[in-house]
């Protein structure tokens, strides 16, 4: 990775994952693009792009002589779900443009899948790296294809394409995009501003989370990786916890004491949380590119509490 350009920069991963390349890589390196306007006041290149604009993108990723694509730019879970038919044509119009500008320029290859590539019929404890994967959103169905899409690109034209199923991550640089997993971002904000919060997911509804810093870590080191380790490349299952509204609630507690958790929940959501997995395994990624989290559930409270009030 020495010339990299980023689809989606200015979301919740992109904004942050810039930041970090751009120390690791150089500024000048890593070139951010979004379909929003705006992001020029940041140190480096910066581009309006619109990912469906095939030939735009392919006209930037030239004009800078990029070697790594990062793919970003995603409509996300519960959004996909109010509007599946600009989903499925901003997901996966955007992802095979993608990998046609990574194959054409040979470059490395990198996007995400989601633990919402799951559905209810998959194994929901311990969900395994290799399993069924019949999931019943929008949103899960285009991860699903995206999958089989970057296997296909290796397969097929031998592009070096990686990718990880992230679980909902929780930071406090940048708000989240309209996912299922958005309560426990929320819910530091509200316990610092008013030490109370109403979960839109219920009581008991175990998901996959994951702190920033161990996500951007986890796209790094998948990517500095020797290929020849890697028997499968995209997809990998990565988490750092698994854990229900009244977890974050206990976690909360240890330091706001009078911190109370209320629910409301919103049946769209619900479905969509209750159709994923309680906890994936991440053996795999462990084994093969040496995947680790560095915070757990109380580790991450103390950071997000500690950089919420600070904002
Ligand atoms: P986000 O919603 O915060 O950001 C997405 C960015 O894409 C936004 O800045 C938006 O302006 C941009 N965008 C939208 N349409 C575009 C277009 N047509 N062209 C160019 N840019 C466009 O999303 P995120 O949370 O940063 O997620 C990034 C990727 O990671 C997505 O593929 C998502 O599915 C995946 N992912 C995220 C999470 C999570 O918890 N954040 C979990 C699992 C997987």
């Amino acid at each position: 990775m020495k010339k990299i350009l980023v689809t989606g920069a200015m979301g919740q991963i992109g904004s942050e994952l810039v930041d970090q390349l751009r120390h690791t890589y150089g500024a000048s390196n890593v070139i951010a693009t979004d379909i929003k306007s705006g992001g020029q006041s940041t140190e480096g290149p910066y581009e309006t792009l619109d990912v469906t604009d095939g030939e735009r993108f392919h006209e930037f990723a030239k004009k800078y002589q990029v070697d790594t694509i990062m793919h970003l730019a995603a409509l996300l879970s519960a959004k996909a779900e109010n509007n599946p038919k600009f989903a499925w044509d901003l997901n996966m119009g955007g992802l095979v443009n993608a990998l046609e500008v990574a194959r054409d320029l040979n470059t490395q290859f990198f996007t995400p899948s989601s633990i919402g590539s799951f559905g209810p019929s998959t194994p929901k404890d311990q969900t395994p790296q290799d399993t069924l994967q019949r999931p019943t959103t929008m949103y899960g169905v285009n991860k699903v294809a995206g999958e089989l899409l970057c296997d296909y690109y290796y397969h097929r034209f031998g592009l070096d394409t990686r990718g990880v199923r992230f679980p909902g991550l929780i930071s406090y640089v940048t708000l989240p995009g309209g996912g299922t997993t958005d309560y426990a971002v929320d819910i530091y904000y509200e316990a610092v501003k008013q030490q109370s919060y109403t979960s839109f997911i219920a009581e008991g509804t175990y998901m996959d989370m994951m702190y920033m810093p161990d996500a951007l870590n986890a796209i790094i080191k998948l990517m500095e990786t020797d290929p020849a380790k890697l028997k499968h490349r995209n997809a990998f299952n990565i988490t750092a916890m698994s854990a229900a509204p009244e977890d974050f609630e206990k976690a909360i507690q240890a330091h706001i004491p009078e911190f109370k958790l209320y629910y409301d929940v919103d049946p769209a959501r619900q479905r969509i949380a209750e159709s994923w997995p309680n906890g994936i395994d991440p053996t795999a990624a462990k084994e093969e590119w040496g995947f680790k989290a560095e915070y757990d559930l109380a580790a991450m409270t103390k950071d997000m509490l500690e950089k919420v009030r600070n904002k």
